[in-house]
């Protein structure tokens, strides 16, 4: 820790004398990659400041099926809190409903009064303004039969609202895993078929069933998962967007074939690669029961699959992460979750080597390290990487 808030402070100095304004996407992104949104912010304070005289940036916030943990994530974001982030980019948050006064008032089965007290009203003036970013959190569910009935808001299918929303919108951004994918209400179960709920641009991990697709409306998407995204993640892609330095005609470049900021979700980087416990598994000490302080591995970790840059940016104002606080990863961020990681707390590759246990692998020759090492080599072998 000590040393990533040194390596950060130091780089942050360095950027102190680089005009961002001058700087390429590339060399951008890099940077975004490489500090909190708190940096980037205190950092470049000056020329944000000179760069959105102008412009001001509407946001529309959704929630569909969820439970705002995204949104607590990024309010409790407390460096930059969420109001000094939205100020310093000068963005102003039209509607999002856990944070805005407005509310839907009824009368007689009508709606009344004006758009300061009631959201349906407020959210329809906003869609004629236009020049505005969508950002969804949480499903849509399309069922029962595509109607989307399984979510009613208001009188309206939330599918519906997703559709009105998106029509006039410059870009959608999903944030959370329900938005991007489905995330957990399109866990596999009895029901999964009937409620259908899909992500803004994928169902999973198949982009021809996103709920854009299914209304047969085209907009550029980016996708943020985790349960919960993390502030860093939506601050500094929204920041990137805000400023023009990631540009929509970009997208296809700076995006992973799931829709991911790659700076952020790095397709050839693992969680497993930064975790603090990563020399514990090198050497093959495995937990086996929780509350110890060796890898979890055997409690389930599926860090090596995860495609997310916790263990360097780490968590709660860059104090720790999970594996970090003892929790096995979830790998969170990825489209098939939960179902891809199911089941959660157990050791994925207990079949072992070419049908031999690990453990039987280890009494005979090639040690723990070496075993942890060739884990390691199918499982990659199993991913075609
Ligand atoms: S398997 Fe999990 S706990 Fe073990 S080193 Fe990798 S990320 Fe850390
Ligand atoms: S460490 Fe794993 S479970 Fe935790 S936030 Fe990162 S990807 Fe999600």
């Amino acid at each position: 820790m000590v040393e990533m808030s040194t390596g950060t402070t130091n780089l942050v100095r360095t950027l102190d004398s680089v005009d961002f304004l001058k700087m390429d996407r590339r060399t951008f992104m890099k940077v975004v990659g490489t500090i909190g949104a708190s940096a980037f912010l205190a950092t470049y304070k000056t020329e944000i400041v000179d760069a959105l005289e102008l412009a001001e940036t509407k946001l529309i916030w959704l929630h569909g099926s969820e439970c705002t943990g995204c949104s607590e994530s990024l309010l409790n974001g407390g460096n930059p809190d969420i109001v000094q982030a939205l100020t310093k980019l000068n963005v102003n948050l039209a509607f999002h409903e856990t944070v805005c006064m407005q509310q839907g008032i009824w009368n007689d089965g009508k709606l009344v009064n004006t758009a300061e007290l009631n959201s349906e009203i407020l959210l329809e003036e906003l869609y004629k303004e236009g020049n505005y970013f969508l950002v969804v959190e949480g499903s849509i569910p399309n069922g029962p039969d595509g109607s989307g009935r399984y979510l009613v808001i208001g009188n309206k299918t939330f599918k519906d609202t997703l559709g009105e929303a998106a029509k006039n919108a410059t870009a959608v951004i999903a944030v959370g895993t329900c938005a991007a994918y489905g995330g957990i209400t399109s866990a596999n179960s009895d029901v999964a078929k009937d409620t259908d709920y899909r992500g803004v641009a994928f169902a999973k991990n198949d982009k021809t069933k996103g709920m854009l697709q299914e209304l047969g409306i085209e907009k550029p998407v980016v996708n943020i998962p985790g349960c919960p995204a993390h502030p860093d993640w939506v601050l500094l892609t929204l920041g990137a967007v805000i400023l023009g330095k990631l540009k929509l005609e970009d997208l296809p470049a700076a995006l992973d074939e799931y829709g991911r900021p790659k700076v952020f979700y790095p397709p050839d980087h693992t969680v497993h690669e930064n975790c603090p416990r990563r020399g514990y598994y090198d050497r093959g000490e495995f937990d086996t029961e929780v509350g110890g302080e060796k890898c979890l591995w055997k409690l389930g970790c599926k860090a090596p699959y995860a495609h997310a840059d916790c263990g360097i940016r780490r968590w709660n104002g860059s104090v720790s992460m999970c594996t970090q606080a003892g929790g096995p990863c979830i790998n969170c961020v990825d489209p098939g979750w939960p179902d891809s990681s199911r089941p959660l707390y157990v050791e994925r590759e207990d079949i072992g080597i070419a049908g031999a246990n690990i453990d039987t692998i280890a009494k005979v020759a090639v040690g723990a390290a070496a075993v942890a090492a060739g884990v390691h080599a199918v499982r990659r072998m199993g991913k075609g990487e």
